[in-house]
């Protein structure tokens, strides 16, 4: 699956977007290319809601990042 820059219609590649934990030393999130490791998300408490995936594409030219909720858990 791969989505055209909504801002300058260049390629882009699939990733997604990682909040850090305690201890970082920026708060900002971090955009992690390919997907993301199931054990990041131990220890959630989702059962009986509905759950997207958010996968977050990275235009490779002007670096523009579009978000889509595509697939349920
Ligand atoms: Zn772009």
């Amino acid at each position: 699956m791969s989505y055209q820059c909504s801002q300058c219609n260049s390629d882009t590649e699939e990733g997604f977007l990682l909040e850090k934990g305690d201890g970082a030393m920026m708060s900002s999130e971090t955009w992690v290319a390919g997907k993301p490791n199931k054990s990041l998300f131990t220890g959630l408490s989702l059962r009986g809601q509905t759950v997207y995936n958010i996968v977050t594409f990275r235009c490779v030219a002007c670096g523009y990042l579009d978000s889509y909720a595509l697939s349920k858990q």
